[in-house]
């Protein structure tokens, strides 16, 4: 089955709205050539509608980092999907390896966050991936099972579709490091095949999962040639309109 190659920027804590504003312009010039890849950018809550507003007429997508498993309430300093629905963007990523670190994430927080996301109409970018002493303790496979399975619990087959999945190996985000793409092939397959044992094998086959970890131009092709691998969530790569629109013109080559 072909699925189309999705490459997505997770902008994380950086950007001020007039950064944001240049970057989203100069990225939505270097990619108006784009015909079949996928384009999404996750910029800051504070500068979704801004760019929303910018990219609208553009082939690229808008998405937030996190959102508020609770719908509205009191809930100082959150977000809740309806708020991120009404700025125009229609993602979100769930479960991003630094919000299970530093803000107390877990399996079942994020399939609650899932459930909530696609009440709303926003599709789930989600985040799996093992730490560098999981994978030296050759128990990658078990983990990422595991989050895939305390993430879906309780989906529909149906709901699948509307989900993107991002095999994130902990010890390549941000360190320079990659998986190889022999490495980050297996993991994919893996993904695959618990989806397929929960929901079945169509649904498996339309799932886009995307690689995450000091993805760049100088490894996306490589990456992106495995037949498992669907796309990319890029981190550092994506905060220079270069950098990111590069990896998506090398997407678009072998889409
Ligand atoms: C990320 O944060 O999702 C990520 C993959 O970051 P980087 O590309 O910087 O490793």
């Amino acid at each position: 089955m072909s699925r189309k190659i999705i490459i997505a920027g997770n902008w994380k804590m950086h950007k001020t709205n007039s950064e944001a504003l240049q970057l989203a312009n100069q990225i939505k010039m270097k990619t108006t050539d784009v015909k079949h890849t996928g384009m999404i950018m996750c910029p800051p809550f504070t500068a979704l509608a801004a760019v929303a507003d910018v990219v609208k007429d553009s082939g690229i997508s808008i998405g937030a980092q996190d959102m508020c498993i609770a719908k509205e309430g009191a809930y100082t300093g959150a977000i809740s999907a309806g708020m991120i629905k009404s700025t125009g963007a229609i993602h979100v990523i769930i479960g991003h390896s630094e919000r299970r670190q530093y803000f107390g994430e877990t399996d079942d927080s994020v399939n609650q966050k899932i459930k909530t996301a696609l009440e709303f109409g926003l599709k789930p970018i989600v985040c799996v991936g093992e730490s560098l002493e999981q994978r030296e303790g050759n128990i990658t496979s078990e983990v990422v099972t595991k989050q895939i399975k305390g993430a879906f619990a309780g989906l529909k087959p149906e709901d699948i579709s509307h989900i993107i999945a991002a095999y994130e190996p902990i010890w390549a985000i941000g360190t320079g490091k990659t998986a190889t793409p022999e490495q980050a092939e297996a993991v994919h397959v893996t993904i695959r095949e618990v989806v397929a044992e929960m929901f079945g094998q169509q649904a498996a086959d339309g799932l886009v999962i995307q690689y995450g970890g000091s993805v760049k131009p100088e490894n996306a092709q490589s990456l992106l040639s495995q037949p498992n691998i669907d796309g990319a969530l890029v981190g550092g790569a994506c905060l220079k309109a270069d950098s990111f629109a590069e990896i998506i013109h090398i997407a678009e080559k072998l889409g």
